[in-house]
């Protein structure tokens, strides 16, 4: 006897299908095979293997049980190189080659709701904790969608709804999903608890949240998850000793394993692995490849840069640059999967039109033997001078080179973040030899390096050979080009960088547009290579699809845990401290029942977690219930009460807009070291640093903060500064 599998070898990706293990009598069988016992479902089990490149893994999807099961297939299957199903039954073992098709019928096909580290929840959400909506598409590849994180207010079904939308995000769907990450934002807790007075009965406890998904442009598409439920802060605290209760349970898997919203009611899900590597993945600098190459070239407009492999200081500045500006989270300097796509983002969004930049002659009547666009490729290597310096070089570069091409993109995005000044239209992008001799002109800039662009301010071109010009030219150059692309005036100190023109009314300077060009770069920056006369070469792909093609997969999978998108610093005022933040400090502070003298030099009378009786040692004046000892539910409740003023403290002397990880390794500290720490000047440096937003400085004053260097306080010190920097609430000492 053997055994076979029925079902469909080419399914659609997205649709379920159902695969049946048959038995089938062999010519020398000589029992029917109907003999055989029939064996429990039980043990019948199913497996998918999947062939990436060369290797065969276990794919990521349960063991199926049962003589029948169904199977749905996602799009990141139809990629790979084999996927093949394997059944184990009546003591034998078969497989079949499955070719899942790609659909023509894009849909949105689940949303899930996962914790900050992708994984499926293992406890309710909080406020202060970020939510992953994970959107499961099919047909989607590359193409944006929509998702929003709604506070539900009793008005779900409709388009049209009246709940309150919290925040919106685009992103584009990779391998059959998009993460998109919603900060629960602390702040929301009053909103959320003002609908109570509009007539919602059971707004307490928690509040719900929903995420929607759309594909862009297509409303009618929307999908929407479960209700998840929030904890409404202002209602436990009133009821710490419940809380305290719900704590010490088991922790409630039931509400989180419903988010899980498979819209089309079958589990069969075969998600792609995507483990946040915490950094692991990261490109950073001294790292030399070709995606940093790539890299190097389409943010050179964030601080200036050269296309070259190395991830050197500026890569470093660079992406810190992108981090801050464009994608508005904490600055790490490396390279992992969410700033990959957000490259791509941006890329998408702000490319550059290399049409626009096609050689002048076209419009020249006197030239009769145009150019294709881009020069004739003439001159190269010849010289105006016997210095042989880019200035005189008579070469028609091959196109424009993709460094300044981006710098432009860069400088449109910057322009557009103010409505003083407009960028408008570039009036010279090539200018081949043939355009040069009918005017007459030398300067060979224009040969694929340089690009004239014309703005407005206020609404009213900069155009003319006027005087008034300067100013406002000058403004521009300050306030764009040399603040953001670093260019310089006047090609000094321009090598490997971007370089203005001199802005003026004299021959060799310009009066109504500025001059951009990279032809201070050394000449290995000047490679042909670097130079694009068609659109598809200026983007040249997505770059996370250069990223896994050059075996960057781990990079381009894992996000850094520290980019928070959309999370931006607040005001402490509206901070307190998250739950993680008083695991932290209580894990440090440890739980003692009985009244105990502290470590510090007043050695202060001090019970449960590090809560101060009073200062000095014990002395037999405290309250009876310190005496008998306390509970870890009392204990609790006072740190709570205790962490208050702390809380205070942090917003009372810290007036700079912070992130929830920053408020709580500050709190922490303070909880530590004394309310009164940064008011009474212990710790002048990081209060000064602090107050000048200079958050890296400050979290390096931590480190001194040990009393001479107490081993326990070292570690807190250290654990602290990690938080500070990386958002990671490791208490392990
Ligand atoms: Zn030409
Ligand atoms: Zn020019």
């Amino acid at each position: 006897m053997k055994i076979k599998i029925v079902g469909n070898l080419t399914p659609e990706v997205g649709v379920s299908e159902k695969y049946t293990v048959e038995k089938v009598k062999e010519a020398f069988d000589t029992k029917p095979v109907t003999i055989v016992p029939e064996q429990p479902d039980s043990e019948i089990k199913w497996n998918i293997y999947v062939k990436d490149a060369k290797v065969w893994r276990l794919a990521n999807v349960k063991e199926k049980k049962g003589q029948s099961v169904t199977y749905k297939f996602s799009e990141i299957s139809s990629k790979a190189k084999d996927v093949a199903m394997i059944v184990e039954a009546y003591g034998k073992e078969t497989l079949i080659h499955i070719k899942p098709q790609p659909t023509s019928n894009p849909k949105i096909t689940s949303i899930e709701l996962l914790n900050v580290l992708k994984k499926i929840p293992t406890r309710k959400f909080a406020y202060g904790d970020s939510i992953i909506a994970r959107v499961h598409c099919v047909g989607m590849e590359l193409l944006p969608i929509v998702v929003t994180l709604w506070e539900n207010d009793g008005d779900k079904q409709k388009l049209k709804t009246t709940n309150l939308k919290i925040d919106t995000q685009k992103k584009f769907v990779r391998r059959g999903f998009a993460d998109v990450k919603f900060y629960l934002n602390p702040m929301h807790v009053n909103l959320a608890n003002s609908k109570v007075d509009k007539g919602e009965s059971d707004e307490g406890k928690y509040h719900e949240y929903y995420v929607t998904a759309e594909i862009l442009g297509k409303e009618e598409s929307r999908k929407a998850t479960l209700d998840t439920h929030v904890a409404n802060p202002d209602y436990v605290e009133k009821k710490l000793i419940v809380k305290n209760e719900i704590a010490t349970k088991p922790v409630m898997e039931v509400i989180n394993s419903k988010m899980m919203v498979d819209l089309s009611n079958s589990q069969s899900w075969w998600p792609f692995k995507e483990d946040n590597c915490g950094g692991k993945y990261c490109i950073k600098k001294g790292d030399k490849n070709e995606l940093i190459r790539e890299i190097n070239i389409r943010l050179a407009g964030f601080g200036g840069n050269v296309p070259t492999d190395e991830f050197t200081e500026r890569t470093e500045r660079m992406i810190k640059q992108f981090q801050r500006d464009y994608m508005k989270v904490p600055e790490t300097g490396k390279i992992c999967g969410n700033v990959l796509n957000a490259i791509d983002e941006f890329c998408f969004k702000w490319n550059e039109q290399i049409a626009e930049y096609t050689c002048l002659c076209k419009n020249l009547n006197s030239v009769t033997d145009k150019c294709s666009g881009f020069g004739k490729g003439r001159y190269n290597g010849v010289y105006k001078t016997a210095t042989q310096i880019e200035r005189y070089h008579n070469y028609e570069r091959p196109g424009i080179h993709r460094s300044l091409l981006w710098g432009v993109s860069s400088l449109r995005f910057y322009l557009s973040k103010q409505s003083i000044y407009k960028y408008l239209w570039k009036t010279a992008g090539y200018r081949c030899w043939d355009h040069n001799n009918s005017v007459p002109r030398k300067t060979t800039n224009h040969m694929g390096k340089a690009v004239d662009i014309q703005f407005s301010k206020n609404g009213i071109t900069i155009q003319g050979k006027r005087q008034s010009n300067l100013s406002l030219l000058n403004e521009i150059n300050d306030n764009f080009f040399a603040k953001f692309l670093n260019a310089k005036y006047q090609w000094i100190d321009g090598k490997n960088n971007f370089s203005i023109e001199p802005i003026g009314m004299n021959e060799g300077q310009t009066w109504s547009w500025i001059h951009l060009d990279v032809r201070e770069f050394d000449n290995e920056y000047l490679d042909d290579k670097y130079f694009v006369k068609n659109q598809e070469q200026v983007s040249n792909g997505s770059i996370v699809e250069l990223g896994e093609k050059l075996g960057f997969s781990n990079t381009c999978m894992c996000e850094d845990v520290r980019n928070n998108s959309k999370n931006e610093r607040v005001d402490p005022k509206v901070l307190k401290t998250s739950s993680n933040g008083k695991q932290f400090i209580r894990d440090w502070e440890h739980f003692k029942s009985n009244l105990y003298n502290d470590d510090s030099e007043d050695r202060n009378c001090t019970i449960g977690y590090g809560n101060l009786v009073h200062l000095g040692p014990c002395d037999g004046s405290e309250s009876q219930e310190f005496k008998n000892g306390i509970t870890e539910s009392r204990a609790l409740e006072l740190f709570e009460s205790r962490l208050v003023e702390f809380e205070r403290a942090v917003q009372r002397d810290i007036t700079v807009p912070l992130y929830q990880f920053e408020f709580d390794a500050l709190v922490s500290i303070l909880f530590n070291c004394g309310a009164s720490f940064f008011a009474k000047g212990k710790a002048p440096q990081l209060h000064k640093h602090l107050l000048n937003k200079q958050y890296e400085k400050a979290a390096k004053e931590f480190l001194d903060i040990t009393s001479g260097g107490i081993g326990g306080l070292v570690k807190r010190r250290k654990a602290e500064n990690n938080m500070f920097l990386n958002n990671i609430y490791d208490s392990t000492h």
